[in-house]
């Protein structure tokens, strides 16, 4: 093998005996560089980018972490069957889906109650559906088609998932269809849970979307547009006052400040972005599912532009407009005759199950 050893011990890392006697039994000695540098983060659940070239032992970082962190008592598990995964493992060929599973197995080899299942495409599909109801694993490797078409037709359940990993993502984010398969997965999923991305090439094409994943999780859920640069501070302002979690954006921001600001978002869980056209442009956010207009837009395209970005990848959104001026109404109806669509005026009450 490839791995490059420290001088630590896993013994370090504090964990489980029973995952230590496994890792003995497995023959690793000490951990790898790579796994030196991320197991001691990944067990308490941060979201970890592991970029190391291929043999470094990247599978052991995401297997070992999720073992020390899952609690495998009877009383942890779901009552309900289709609902026990805890942890989903995407890779994109059978091969690796097959290879992690053992990993798992030989890992958890001491570990009473754990269950691990494999699901990928080309076995028949019922088959896998009375397999996973029957163990109710807690751990899920899979290849995004089959896992997507169990998630599509309600067969399981990821609203219990606490960990994603994603191996080999440059691979996995690479076709569009694949890439859009994960996303779909990755929306299922609660929003409080840790993401683990691996990737073998620090330059692979990929990389752009492994960031789009990341953003993903940092929870934007309302985009707000305005005018001005001026309006945008404003409004952010006056939202920050009444302690709503809000960060504005805008051409007049330099760089740095405005990278300052997308880092906001994670750590202090902005959910709330009010933006300029101009800014607004720029960002690519995919879970937005609430656009205001607070300004209107001067025209059908900026319109189109900005509830563009609601309610993609097959989900839902909603779009509401502030119509103060005659230019307002006319951008309006410009809309709904160019477009075809009816916007109706806002109701008193808004159904939280269509957006
Ligand atoms: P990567 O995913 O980075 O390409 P793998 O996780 O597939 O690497 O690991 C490559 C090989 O090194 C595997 O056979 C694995 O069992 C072995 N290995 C991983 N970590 C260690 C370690 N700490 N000590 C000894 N062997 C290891
Ligand atoms: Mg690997």
């Amino acid at each position: 093998s490839y791995v490059g050893i420290h001088a630590t011990s896993f013994r370090d890392f504090l964990l489980k005996p029973e995952l230590l006697r496994a890792i003995t039994d497995c023959g690793f000695e000490h951990p790898s560089e790579v796994q030196q540098e991320t197991i001691s983060q990944a067990i308490f659940g941060t979201d970890i980018l592991c970029q190391a070239k291929s043999g470094m032992g990247k599978t052991a970082v995401f297997v070992l972490s999720t073992l020390q962190q899952l609690d495998f008592t009877a009383a942890a598990a779901s009552s309900d069957p289709a609902a026990s995964v805890r942890v989903i493992v995407l890779c994109h060929t059978r091969e690796l889906a097959f290879q992690i599973k053992n990993e798992y197995v030989r890992f958890s080899k001491y570990m009473t109650g754990a269950k691990i299942e494999a699901v990928f495409g080309g076995t028949r599909y019922d088959e896998d559906v009375s397999r996973l109801h029957s163990q109710r694993p807690q751990i899920l490797v899979a290849t995004p088609g089959r896992l997507k078409a169990f998630v599509r037709d309600s067969k399981i359940s990821l609203r219990n998932v606490k960990h994603f990993v994603l191996d080999e993502c440059d691979k996995l984010l690479e076709a569009v269809d694949m890439r859009a398969d994960v996303q779909q997965i990755f929306r299922a999923t609660p929003h409080q849970k840790q993401v683990m991305m691996f990737s073998g090439d620090a330059h692979a094409r990929g990389q752009g979307r492994v960031q789009a994943v990341m953003v993903s999780p940092l929870e934007i859920y309302c985009c707000v547009f305005v005018k001005t640069t001026m309006r945008a501070e404003a409004l952010a302002k006056l939202l920050e006052g009444l302690h709503f979690p809000v960060v504005a954006v805008h051409s007049h921001m330099k760089q740095e400040e405005r990278l300052k600001r997308y880092q906001g978002f994670k750590n202090m869980e902005k959910r709330i972005l009010v933006a300029t056209d101009v800014m607004g442009r720029g960002i690519d956010i995919e879970r937005v599912n609430l656009v205001i207009n607070y300004d209107m837009a001067d025209s059908r395209a900026s319109y189109l532009h900005r509830v563009g970005r609601a309610g993609r990848f097959g989900t839902k959104g909603l779009a509401v407009t502030f119509i103060a001026s005659k230019e307002d109404t006319d951008v309006l109806n410009d809309v709904q005759k160019n477009f075809e669509v009816t916007i109706e005026p806002l109701p008193e009450t808004i159904d939280k199950a269509l957006y």
